[in-house]
């Protein structure tokens, strides 16, 4: 999006009434989300049955099986660009209970292992009947994603973090970290196309993508959906689009799919609900994800449970060799196993440790290259002048190395069960001190929360009733993915599968 895009206000309700009575007009005072009376619309430039706002994962997907039930599909998109940050992601998609290709490397899994394993590493707020109908379905989604002709290899990575190469199996999350992988047996779920460098996700929507046109879905971009419209009985009809400043009428006979994705990118969102994620210094998303669905749906009466969540990545390694170090807090202290995966050592920083945290490595755990990644504090041969460089309290950052390296000798972590292959004393001097502080690091965020949604789809109000016609998915919702983000490829998973099912029961809607 470019900025003068970004800076237009939403079209106002007394311009909306000016121009549905014929005139044109361009916005002036902002009336964010307010929905527009379909009384007042006097004529529809176009219709169609399921109308669908957004182009990414969530989007795309729900357009396909919209289409497949046999109706009529338009997607608007607000940039010039299908694909959103779908397009520009890793293209991880969180998968298992026992998928063709886990089957096909040899690797056991079940349905109840990978719900296990959702439980017990999300936040109180996982929704456990979007988790159950998930992981059941997992393995048939993943085939319905390559049936698609979305491309995998049949080969595992060993590593830990994203495979680079062309693998397309890996252990994305935090399976084998304790006490995950105590409670759920573990199983490498992340199932990411096998094209070489960060180009996942630009292969899944392009995949995507021609499918949608190949089932001749109307897809029409600088198309910016800014309100919804509704009839007198709150059901919703149709969409008032703003193309090149004008507003455009788009009826939609079944229903409205939300897909607009999150609001990483509008900073007084951002500010209001999620202000903790507004210190990072790398909000990652596409730059369309300004809120609108979410905003468009709370104008309609749905609830938003979740809005202050969202991911935190904080990706120390690899090279693995830094998991043997220890990540401390403002106060000099450990508090959490240095094993644990990126999204979840990002949102212990971020929410519980008010954005604060640093890495101590030894001479043999210390990045081995020059990285801009974790900005140098220091590197002394003394902790005390390292803790000076850091303010830390006085001699907490010596207590916390002579606990750990007194019980790393026996191999073990008492405090948080690192896994014993990253264990070992902190000794080869100089030690260096790493920020991975939220407002210095890099750590990008992402938003999470959004539209209550039933498994199906349909957009809930706060009593927990369904608002006629209208449905959403993807991170326009409050989904699968929560605070702590426990793995890769849980929000593309959420997307497709999610956005699928949304699609499918628009279609179902009476016209
Ligand atoms: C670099 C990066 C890597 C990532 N890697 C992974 C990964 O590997 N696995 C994983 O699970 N997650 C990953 N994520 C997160 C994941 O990409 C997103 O959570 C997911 O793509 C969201 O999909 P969506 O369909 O909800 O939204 P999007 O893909 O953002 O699509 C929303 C679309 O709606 C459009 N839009 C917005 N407002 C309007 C409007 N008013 N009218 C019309 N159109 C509108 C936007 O322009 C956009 O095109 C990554 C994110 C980033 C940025």
């Amino acid at each position: 999006m470019t900025k003068a895009q970004d800076k237009t206000p939403p079209l106002s309700r007394r311009n909306l009434l000016a121009a549905a009575a014929g005139a044109s007009v361009v916005a002036a005072s902002p009336l964010a989300g307010a929905t527009l009376p379909a009384s007042s619309v006097r004529r529809w430039d176009s219709s169609t049955d399921v109308l669908v706002l957004g182009s990414g994962a969530a989007g795309i997907c729900a357009a396909i099986e919209a289409r497949d039930a046999g109706v009529e599909v338009a997607v608007l998109e607000a940039l010039p660009q299908p694909g959103g940050a779908s397009a520009l992601s890793g293209g991880v998609i969180y998968a298992g209970g026992g998928t063709a290709l886990q089957q096909a490397l040899g690797i056991n899994d079940s349905v109840e292992a990978m719900y296990d394993f959702l439980v017990a590493a999300s936040g109180p707020q996982l929704d456990r009947e979007k988790a159950q109908r998930y992981c059941e379905d997992s393995a048939a989604h993943f085939d319905w994603v390559r049936g698609h002709g979305v491309s995998y290899s049949s080969q595992f990575f060993q590593g830990k973090g994203l495979p680079m190469g062309e693998e397309s199996l890996y252990f994305s999350g935090g399976e084998l970290a304790w006490p995950a992988r105590e409670i759920a047996r573990p199983a490498p779920r992340g199932h990411v196309p096998g094209e070489p460098g960060m180009n996942g996700g630009r292969s899944l929507m392009r995949t995507l993508l021609e499918v949608a046109r190949s089932r001749a879905i109307v897809l029409q971009t600088h198309a910016r959906a800014r309100h919804l419209v509704t009839e007198s009985d709150g059901r919703i009809t149709g969409v008032v689009v703003e193309v090149a400043g004008v507003p455009q009428y788009w009826r939609a006979r079944r229903g409205v799919v939300l897909a607009c994705g999150g609001f990483v990118h509008n900073k007084a969102m951002l500010q209001l609900y999620a202000p903790q994620l507004a210190a990072s210094q790398v909000p990652w998303g596409g730059a369309g994800e300004q809120g609108d669905g979410i905003n468009m749906g709370i104008a309609a009466g749905a609830a938003a449970p979740n809005l202050h969540q969202g991911f935190a990545i904080s990706p120390i390694y690899p090279p693995e060799q830094v998991i043997a170090g220890v990540v401390v807090n403002g106060q000099g202290q450990r508090f959490l196993a240095e094993d644990a995966y990126h999204g979840v050592i990002g949102d212990r920083i971020c929410y519980q440790q008010a954005g604060r945290a640093f890495l101590v490595c030894d001479a043999e755990s210390a990045y081995p290259q020059l990285q801009d990644n974790f900005p140098i504090v220091a590197s002394t041969p003394s902790l005390g002048e390292l803790a000076r460089a850091a303010n830390l309290p006085s001699g907490a950052l010596q207590h916390t190395v002579a606990y750990y390296n007194r019980h790393a000798e026996l191999g073990a972590d008492p405090l948080f069960n690192k896994d014993p292959r990253y264990i070992r004393p902190l000794r080869g001097r100089p030690y260096t001190l790493y920020d991975l502080s939220l407002d210095r690091a890099f750590t990008p965020v992402h938003t999470l929360g959004g539209l209550r949604t039933t498994v199906d789809g349909a957009v809930l109000n706060s009593w927990g009733e369904a608002i006629p016609g209208l449905f959403a998915a993807g991170r326009t919702t409050a989904g699968l993915p929560g605070a702590p983000y426990i793995a890769s490829g849980l929000s593309l998973g959420d997307c497709t599968y999610f956005g699928r099912r949304a699609g499918r029961s628009a279609a179902r809607e009476l016209a």
